[in-house]
């Protein structure tokens, strides 16, 4: 397969003040030969879109926005250019470091499979992975336990789901970053020196104490799955840095489902998910639950709530935008103030490690909004009732984009797994 060739494209922001254009803007954008990457409300909201758009297309584009009076600012002059310059930088950190795992680099979905056993052999007496099932393509989808490893024990349980979407690069690699820091701080029952620990990850950076790290671990078991989406996020690797579905082969149509709109409340009803175009880019398949990843991921939800500790809260990794979004019923204002609070807090912890801002948001309504969402089920499905749940959109705010640079990673994990932290707190109160 040819890889998909982004030489020269720009990815581009744009700003207007007047809201009355705004709709002109959007038919602009749609009728042309742009990749939108802000959602379609943030638009209108914000007047703002960042978008990628090809790079002979650009100046013209670029003179009919400035005509209607909107600032346009190029935020990556060639998006191949920083390609290539992201596989050139991986492959010498991977050449540097052969045998201890890197941090600050994108795996594979190779890569993180066998970083994942490894791991969890290493720690095998507090992690473990399991297989949930297999793509269109035959990858497993895993999930990686960490905490007692007692399907009865009566701990709460938190899952963390990362990577649904295959080009949000961060997501697993801060859900990874987010594992390590876990094991790393609780380390070996019976030794002194964690044969993990490195240089790199020096205890004296880090925004939280091991105390904290350790109560974290101990008072809730954990269940991440780095990448919800293997076949659509290795083909990101290999063939389209910018896919954000599945690989499923829609009749021969199409390629890709959204995993993320294969979710059963409210399908295909609302919102993002009506369309039954398989080559749109949110195409959430003719019925709910017929994508393997979907299904896996629900069917270990059910298991994990029947036996032992409940699932106490459920969170989303994507990027980008720097937001923490939460779900709320319509009927219950108190559930929606306390989501807010709490989700205030989060962002608030974040920002307390390293100064990021993020924004608190409600995503939808759940009862007249939701469209096949992954958090609506989890937020809504009766028998499930798993009482909190968030999506998390990682950095940055649009100038890299999905492209951001991996030596950001070791730090969005970290302010990631601190707002962790304030959610353990709330959670045990
Ligand atoms: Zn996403």
């Amino acid at each position: 397969m040819d890889i998909v060739d982004y030489s020269g494209f720009k990815v581009l922001t744009a700003n207007w003040t007047d809201s009355s254009i705004s709709s002109d803007i959007v038919k602009i954008l749609e009728s042309n030969l742009v990749e939108i990457w802000s959602d379609t409300d943030d638009i209108y909201e914000y007047k703002s879109v960042k978008m990628m758009v090809p790079g002979d297309f650009a100046s013209e584009f670029t003179v009919r926005l400035r005509e209607k009076g909107v600032f346009v600012n190029e935020k990556i002059a060639d998006v191949g250019a920083l390609l290539e310059a992201q596989k050139e930088d991986k492959k010498s950190k991977m050449a540097e470091n052969p045998t201890t795992f890197a941090y600050d680099v994108y795996y594979d979905y190779d890569e993180l499979e066998e970083w994942q056993y490894k791991v969890a052999g290493k720690h095998d007496f507090n992690s473990k992975v399991h297989e949930l099932g297999s793509t269109f393509e035959g990858r497993s989808i895993l999930g990686f336990e960490m905490g007692d490893l007692d399907i009865s024990s009566e701990k709460p349980k938190i899952i963390v789901d990362c990577g649904v979407h295959a080009r949000e690069w961060i997501g697993p690699a801060a859900c990874r970053q987010f594992i390590h820091e876990m094991l790393h701080n609780v380390g070996y029952p019976d030794r002194e020196i964690d044969i993990l620990s490195d240089e790199s990850n020096a205890m004296a950076g880090d925004p939280y104490t091991k105390a904290e790290m350790v109560k974290l671990f101990d008072d809730f078991n954990w269940f991440v799955i780095l990448s919800l989406n293997p076949d659509g996020y290795q083909y990101s690797h290999d063939v389209d840095r910018m896919w954000r579905k599945n690989r499923a082969d829609n009749n021969h149509v199409c390629r890709g489902v959204d995993i993320n709109l294969n979710f059963p409340i409210g399908f295909g009803e609302k919102g993002d998910s009506q369309t039954t175009n398989p080559c749109n880019f949110e195409y959430p398949s003719t019925q709910s639950f017929d994508q393997p990843e979907a299904k896996a991921y629900a069917d270990w939800l059910e298991l994990l709530n029947e036996q032992g500790g409940k699932i106490a809260a459920q969170i989303s990794v994507h990027s980008f935008g720097q937001k923490v979004k939460y779900p709320y019923p319509s009927d219950d204002s108190d559930k929606k103030t306390e989501m807010k609070t709490v989700t205030d807090e989060l962002t608030k912890t974040i920002f307390d490690a390293f100064g990021t801002s993020y924004t608190s948001t409600e995503f939808n309504d759940i009862i007249n909004e939701s469209g096949g969402r992954l958090t609506d089920f989890t937020f809504h499905k009766d028998g499930l009732n798993i009482p909190y749940s968030w999506i998390y959109e990682l950095r940055d705010t649009g100038d890299y984009g999905f492209l951001l640079p991996p030596k950001y990673i070791k730090e969005v994990g970290q302010e990631m797994t601190k707002s962790f932290i304030s959610l353990g707190n709330y959670l045990r109160n």
